[in-house]
């Protein structure tokens, strides 16, 4: 049997690199895509079955050349996980346009661009896309406007693709991370907010990378194959309980 080809977006590290380790011990081959170059090359060093590409999936000229680098290694993209995200916190009167705008480029834009530019590789492969939402794309909080409605902005477009094309039999599903102890959620998480989750969440604790990772290897592959439209809190129970977000 060929290889499966997963194209993973934001693979330097976290749920990203997290991805792409057990997509490799599952056999797949995959292309990293980042836009931190040096972290990204660190992060490909001494994996097999892999190709690093240090680009920024919200430039339109950058995410063609991504797709045609892939196609030109790999020769097919199975899997597409728009994984890449940036994290800014603050109400909506701080948040100056130029804030804004640095969030939705990355979480929204570049969701969006990866998946129309792979869709025509993704037709020849009947295969899935996976985007990386939040449950900040859930529920509001009065310090995520930028970042949770970029995620909410997510959860329908992934809608859209499972209804636009499924008659491809390409599949799109969308999961929420609750917390993860990775570098972005750090930056934003005050020890108050830290707190706060661990009280709310039913299993009293943060969520690891390859607890998402799990969850977004299961859409991506065939175990899933009646699965689309569909939307994936891997929270610890968190969306379930109907707290609000710290
Ligand atoms: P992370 O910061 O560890 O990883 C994100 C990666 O994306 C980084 O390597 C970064 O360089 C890359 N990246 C950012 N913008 C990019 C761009 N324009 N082009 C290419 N690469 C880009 O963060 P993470 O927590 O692993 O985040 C992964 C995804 O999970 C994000 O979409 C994030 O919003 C989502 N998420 C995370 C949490 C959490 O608590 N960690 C919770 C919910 C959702």
């Amino acid at each position: 049997m060929t290889k499966k080809i997963a194209l993973v977006t934001g693979a330097a590290r976290g749920i990203g690199l997290a991805t792409t380790k057990l997509f490799l011990e599952d056999g797949w081959s995959v292309a990293m895509v980042d836009w931190d170059h040096d972290e990204l090359q660190r992060a490909s060093d001494g994996l097999e079955h892999v190709i690093a590409i240090s680009k920024d999936v919200s430039k339109p000229e950058q995410v063609d050349a991504i797709i045609a680098e892939t196609l030109e290694q790999f020769g097919k993209i199975d899997a597409l996980v728009n994984n890449a995200g940036v994290a800014d916190f603050g109400p909506i009167e701080d948040t100056d346009f130029g804030r804004w705008r640095r969030v939705m480029e990355t979480n929204l834009d570049g969701v969006f661009l990866m998946t129309q530019a792979a869709i025509p590789a993704l037709k020849e492969t009947s295969g899935s896309i996976v985007n990386i939402a939040s449950i900040s794309g859930l529920r509001a909080s009065t310090l995520r406007v930028a970042y949770g409605t970029s995620k909410a902005a997510v959860i329908q477009l992934t809608k859209q693709q499972a209804a636009e094309l499924g008659e491809y039999g390409i599949r799109a599903n969308c999961i929420c991370p609750g917390p993860v102890r990775t570098k972005l959620a750090m930056a934003v998480h005050s020890q108050d907010i830290i707190d706060a989750y661990h009280d709310a969440i039913p299993l009293n604790r943060y969520g690891s990378e390859i607890e998402i990772a799990n969850a977004i290897h299961f859409l991506a592959s065939n175990k899933a194959s009646y699965v689309t439209g569909q939307v994936l809190a891997v929270d610890g129970g968190f969306d379930s309980t109907g707290v609000g977000l710290p």
